[in-house]
């Protein structure tokens, strides 16, 4: 049936979720070889397409092609490389003991496949945050319907082409369109859903998945808080805080949002951390190519209310500042002097503007990253063991990393995901398979 008040396709989204249902068993019961046989084929079809999605990752928002293998192609083709190695022992039986009381019997744990799977993807990854979960999920024996962001609508569609060079819509499909698409789809009784993007959206998810009791997976954001602290190496803490923050235009979940420094280092981090940008993009940003854009008008107004407010309440410009709305151009931008309770420490930034904030005393730190909500990341910067236990103990993130950023998202032994509200469930390898 056709929904005639909108233009969304509904007799097609019912066809292929109807073909899915009835197909669901012969992709479950399919044997290791076959899932590896699929798995393959979409690492060597993501391959080809290579150029394709580098040209659309461009036109969406200009994306520099030099980091599309990086954080696009490598981080899919290295999950299916590592599903495959390890497929057989993940779906293989697993025995476990048997109590003496039901002597007799043996007692063994067998994974089965959720069934008819719903994937949502955002548009900061359009391509690793829609093809990771899929190879988590086809490794698995499910079927997938994917629905990519409407925002980034040159990858969506590269997408979909991809999906339909490999696979059959009764296996895997790509629905591309906006919310009521989205809205549609979660009307369905899925058995399980994959969502990732922001914590609004996904308690819309989570409730829509309740009706049906489907079970969910939520990767989510939120602010991730860096700490560096007074035995912190400050020339590699800017370098790799710098790397990760203004690659991608600070758009991107475990992005480091904010930074909090000891006050001892606050001028010799504010002096490295101007020299690193001139590094990487020199003095216009603008005429960089290394450089990208905020993805729209929308976002683009969200972060510029950011700067000026923290401007209005007393922050001061380390470096940038500038911005052209007819291009979504911000300068990399650092704030000092940040008041706690400006928009731009109570909301998630997603994009090119680093708060840095002094601090003197570790536990007024770790009371501010409380008083929030759980981090989806947290990154430490230190030398002193014991300044790094306390942090871990103290605080509750869905994932950590220290004298790093960023990393434990490439590692596919590390379970990865959230707490609340940046995350419901995890992924990545087996975590993911699970
Ligand atoms: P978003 O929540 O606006 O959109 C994500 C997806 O949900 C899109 O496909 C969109 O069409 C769909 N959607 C939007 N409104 C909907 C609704 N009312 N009902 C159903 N579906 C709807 O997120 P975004 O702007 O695309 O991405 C940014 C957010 O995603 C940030 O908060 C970021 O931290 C988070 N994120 C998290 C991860 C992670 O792995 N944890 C990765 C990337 C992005």
């Amino acid at each position: 049936m056709s929904d005639t008040n909108s233009n969304v396709d509904n007799s097609k989204i019912h066809r292929i979720f109807n073909a899915q249902l009835i197909n669901q068993y012969v992709v479950s019961e399919s044997l290791a070889k076959q899932r590896i046989n699929k798995l393959q084929k979409l690492s060597t079809t993501l391959m080809k397409y290579n150029g394709e999605i580098k040209e659309a990752l461009y036109l969406d928002y200009k994306r520099p092609a030099a980091e599309v293998d990086l954080t696009e192609i490598f981080p899919v083709t290295s999950g299916i490389k590592y599903a495959i190695k390890h497929l057989s022992e993940w779906i293989a039986p697993q025995k476990v003991a048997t109590p003496l009381s039901l002597f007799g019997s043996s007692s063994w744990i067998q994974y089965e496949p959720k069934g008819v799977c719903l994937i949502i993807s955002p548009w900061n990854y359009p391509v690793q945050l829609a093809l990771g979960p899929l190879t988590s999920a086809i490794a698995a024996g499910n079927t997938v319907i994917i629905k990519p962001s409407e925002i980034t609508p040159h990858s969506s569609s590269v997408l979909r082409k991809i999906i339909e060079e490999v696979f059959d819509e009764n296996e895997v499909a790509v629905v591309e369109g906006a919310v009521e698409v989205a809205t549609e789809l979660l009307k369905l009784p899925f058995n399980h859903i994959f969502f990732t993007g922001s914590p609004e959206v996904g308690k819309i998810v989570m409730t829509a998945a309740a009706k049906n009791l489907a079970s969910v997976t939520l990767e989510l954001g939120g602010k991730s808080p860096v700490i560096v602290d007074e035995t912190a190496d400050i020339s590699i803490a800017v370098t790799r805080i710098s790397m990760a923050k203004f690659s991608n235009n600070g758009q991107m979940c475990i992005v480091p949002d904010y930074v909090f420094i000891h006050a001892s280092k606050i001028e010799e981090f504010e002096k490295a951390v101007k020299s690193r940008i001139l590094d990487f993009y020199g003095e216009d940003a603008a005429q960089s190519a290394s450089y990208m854009r905020i993805v729209n008008v929308r976002n683009f107004n969200r972060i510029k209310s950011y700067i000026d407010n923290a401007i209005e309440n007393g922050a001061k410009i380390v470096h940038g500042g500038e911005s052209d709305i007819n291009d979504n151009f911000i300068e990399p931008t650092v704030l000092t002097n940040v008041p706690l309770n400006s928009l731009v420490m109570q909301n998630e930034i997603f994009g090119p503007v680093l708060p840095i904030i002094a601090y003197t005393n570790l536990n007024e730190v770790i009371s501010f990253i409380r008083s929030g909500e759980k981090p989806l990341a947290l990154y430490i910067y230190s030398k002193n063991k014991q300044n790094i236990r306390q942090i871990l103990r103290s605080t509750s993130a869905g994932g950590t990393c220290i004298n790093n950023n960023a990393l434990h998202y490439y590692n596919h032994n590390l379970p990865f995901g959230g707490s609340n509200n940046s995350g419901v469930g995890k992924s990545h390898g087996k975590f993911g398979f699970l």
